[in-house]
């Protein structure tokens, strides 16, 4: 079961959540919680307060940090002084820490990746540090773990990529010994180590895909996603009205969605699940009798149209060469430095004498650019964005292209690519048209049943 920012920001949510646990206790629950809601965005800043040498601001952000959990710890154990005085102690231990090290950091004005993802993961060790003695105060007993005894990664400190082996080694041992006379065990999501036993992070979201590695390494029944929304729908409801509740979606679906930008899955949460082909159902805990989403594999579900997502702030990446007219090995040479300096290329067109790439804005391009400048021209385009059609088997639909073009009568439409799987069409539109393309596209797609026949 994993709560995320929203589900444990404060009292409400934590004391909502603990409950949702304490209903499911006979089902042996592996609690992974996130940071309360934007404390890592609060950390960050932290590290660049700490990186600029800001001290002011860096004590500024450590006051509120101790504050906030200080209070709240002491809010939800007024009833339990032991545990609370020992929560608080705990909560003082973490940030004298932390702080110890954001001033070393702020005397040298130098920043790590090291470092900074010792920073960031603070947010995960003080909320699963709180939420633990609640459940204990609670009659809930609880073991606590710290995820970086079994979540193993590389070694990129930001951004670490799970070592599976060592994870499915580690996570069913670890819980096992720590599930031992007791109801539930906690753990943090998001961070993790490198074989070195450094201290890693998943990247940001990444609370979603810690759940999902842990599920599939002890063979869960199912993985709950519980977040702010009832579900999965089909657009973000903070940028679209009227978006359609799913009820069930396919593993595929849902991967599609959450790498073409729905933020309510990080990208990949998926893949760990399929491996097993265990059920994810994401859930809402404001709402905790509400049916949620299941994912599920593919047979189980219709198809049809379940999603119109979009990345707001792409890059375009556009490589003209002559060269590329009538050889071979061109293609490969233009990938090679992709891969070689390791972005991750979304979409791809390719003409006579040019190849159109989309990256997500987070990607560094700068080394990348210059290297096929030496062979190509280059030209970058950032203000774009990306909107993807996804559902099972649309391309395969009838009159499927005409469905999403036809509401874009105004718009420019730079790349078009329909996913080899069947299951996505997406392309690129400028920046400033994004949300009236993807209101109009849904309410196209989704609002206008009557009309669609019509195509
Ligand atoms: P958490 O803190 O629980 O991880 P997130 O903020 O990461 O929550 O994800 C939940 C948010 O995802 C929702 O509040 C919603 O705005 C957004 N979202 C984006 N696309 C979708 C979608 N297709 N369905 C539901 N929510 C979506
Ligand atoms: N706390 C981390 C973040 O905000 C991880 C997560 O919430 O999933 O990115
Ligand atoms: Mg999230």
């Amino acid at each position: 079961m994993k709560f995320g920012g929203t589900s444990v920001a404060n009292f409400e949510a934590i004391t909502r959540a603990v409950f949702i646990v304490g209903g499911r206790l006979n089902q042996k629950p592996v609690v992974v919680v996130s940071a309360l809601s934007k404390v890592t965005d609060l950390l960050y800043r932290m590290s660049d307060a700490a990186a600029s040498q800001n001290r002011e601001e860096a004590s500024k952000l450590m006051d509120e940090l101790r504050n906030r959990h200080v209070n709240l710890a002491s809010e939800l154990l007024e009833q339990s002084p032991a545990l609370k005085d020992e929560a608080v102690a705990e909560i003082n231990r973490i940030c004298d820490k932390l702080e110890s090290l954001v001033n070393a950091v702020c005397a040298v004005g130098e920043l790590s990746d090291r470092n900074k993802a010792i920073i960031i993961s603070n947010g995960e060790l003080l909320s699963s540090t709180v939420i633990c003695h609640t459940m204990n105060a609670k009659g809930i007993r609880t073991n606590f773990i710290d995820a970086r005894q079994m979540m193993v990664t590389s070694n990129s400190y930001l951004k670490g990529e799970p070592v599976e082996s060592e994870i499915l080694k580690r996570v069913p041992e670890v819980i096992s010994k720590a599930y031992e006379g007791m109801d539930a065990v906690i753990t943090q999501g998001f961070i993790g180590s490198n074989l070195a036993g450094e201290q890693t992070v998943l990247g940001r979201g990444g609370s979603d895909y810690s759940a999902s590695l842990i599920g599939m390494a002890i063979d869960a029944e199912k993985i709950e996603i519980w977040t702010d929304v009832d579900g999965v729908r089909s657009a973000d409801p903070r940028k679209v009205e009227n978006t359609k509740y799913l009820e069930k979606i396919s593993f595929e679906e849902a991967a599609e969605m959450a790498h073409f930008g729905a933020k309510v899955l990080h990208p990949l949460t998926i893949e760990p699940a399929v491996k097993k082909n265990i059920p994810i159902y994401v859930l809402n805990s404001t709402n905790p009798s509400g049916k949620g989403t299941a994912i599920l594999r593919s047979e189980l579900i219709e198809d049809g149209v379940k999603s119109v997502s979009f990345k707001e702030n792409i890059k375009v990446i556009n490589i003209f060469s002559m060269k590329m007219i009538n050889t071979s090995g061109f293609l490969r040479r233009v990938f090679e430095i992709f891969s070689e300096n390791r972005v991750s290329v979304d979409l791809i067109s390719t003409s006579e004498a040019n190849i159109s790439v989309t990256v997500d804005s987070s990607e560094k391009i700068d080394k990348t650019v210059a290297e096929l400048s030496e062979f190509a021209e280059v030209l970058v385009d950032d203000d774009k964005s990306q909107v993807s059609v996804i559902g099972k088997n649309i391309v395969k639909l009838n009159g499927m292209l005409k469905r999403t073009f036809a509401p874009l009568k105004k718009c420019n439409v730079y790349m078009i690519s329909q996913g080899a799987s069947f299951v996505n069409i997406s392309f690129v539109v400028d920046r400033e048209e994004l949300t009236e393309v993807v209101k109009d596209l849904h309410h196209h797609l989704f609002e206008q049943p009557e009309e669609m026949e019509t195509f």
